[in-house]
């Protein structure tokens, strides 16, 4: 998997504020425009990339955006943003026509952005707990979810991700994980399908061999009270599928599914 930033304004950060040229700088002889006539355009139009780009960036934790390139488009969830980038998780498959365009976009292409789109909403501490299940690319719509909740000190509710990957080596996202397990409300396990040595261990996380099933589900959730636990899930389609459907004979009615 590959962390990939879409930048989309270079001149709208404060290093890169124009200067106000100096008194001196002004030679005096009443041209036009002025050193300061320019110096006045310039702020005004990094001003208003600044807005712009505020007020286009607007994303909850969670809610996808469609990439167009290439006369293709594709959903992808970003994983953090500022008021000037994106940056996008994306699993690239060898055969994957957008995601392999993009591993080979060169620096400085450009690609339109639809959305922000998805309608999962989620109001502070309104559960004791938060379960989140994903496997492969699937964490990209949970990771953000879980940092929002870990980052606001004003939350009381405990996170616990699931992730399930085939090894190690495919985990992404391994120094952010460790960040917010210093946290007292998250806890991260790692379900790897393809661990052999059973004694690995990685500081801050769980680690659990085989795939994910009914049993280790409820294990995982230790017989939480279902009114005041919400689940999260994002995997692939049958994934998606069998863990609703186990859920629900568990009794778990508060649960949301990223697909
Ligand atoms: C709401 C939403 C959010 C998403 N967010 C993310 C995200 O944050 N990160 C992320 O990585 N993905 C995300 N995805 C998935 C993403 O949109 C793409 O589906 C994914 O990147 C694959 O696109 P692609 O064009 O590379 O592959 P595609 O070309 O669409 O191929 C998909 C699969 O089919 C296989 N395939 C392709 N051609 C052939 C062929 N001729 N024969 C056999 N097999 C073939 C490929 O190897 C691959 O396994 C999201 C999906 C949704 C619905």
């Amino acid at each position: 998997m590959c962390k990939m930033s879409l930048d989309n304004c270079n001149d709208d950060n404060d290093d890169e504020r124009p200067k106000t040229p100096l008194e001196e700088d002004c030679c005096g002889s009443g041209c036009t425009p002025c050193i300061f006539d320019v110096h006045k355009t310039l702020l005004r139009e990094w001003e208003e990339c600044k807005t712009e780009n505020n007020v286009s960036l607007h994303l909850i934790p969670g809610q996808y955006v469609m990439l167009h390139s290439w006369s293709k488009s594709r959903p992808y969830t970003p994983i953090a943003w500022t008021y000037k980038s994106l940056v996008f998780l994306v699993k690239v498959y060898e055969h994957g026509e957008f995601s392999s365009l993009l591993k080979n976009a060169p620096i400085g292409s450009g690609i339109n952005i639809r959305g922000p789109y998805g309608d999962f909403k989620y109001e502070r501490n309104s559960f004791r707990q938060i379960v989140m299940f994903s496997i492969g690319s699937g964490i990209a719509a949970l990771y953000p979810v879980a940092k929002a909740i870990v980052d606001d000190e004003t939350e009381f509710t405990r996170v616990h991700l699931v992730a399930g990957f085939r090894s190690i080596k495919h985990v992404p996202l391994k120094k952010e994980l460790t960040h917010l397990a210093d946290y007292w409300n998250f806890k991260c396990t790692l379900q790897l399908s393809q661990l052999n040595n059973k004694t690995i261990s990685l500081h801050g996380f769980n680690i659990n061999a085989g795939r994910l099933r009914k049993t280790l589900v409820a294990d995982y959730l230790q017989s939480n009270d279902t009114e005041t636990t919400l689940i999260l899930i994002c995997g692939t389609s049958q994934f998606n599928q069998s863990m609703k459907k186990w859920l629900q004979e568990m009794n778990y009615t508060h649960i949301h599914i990223f697909e």
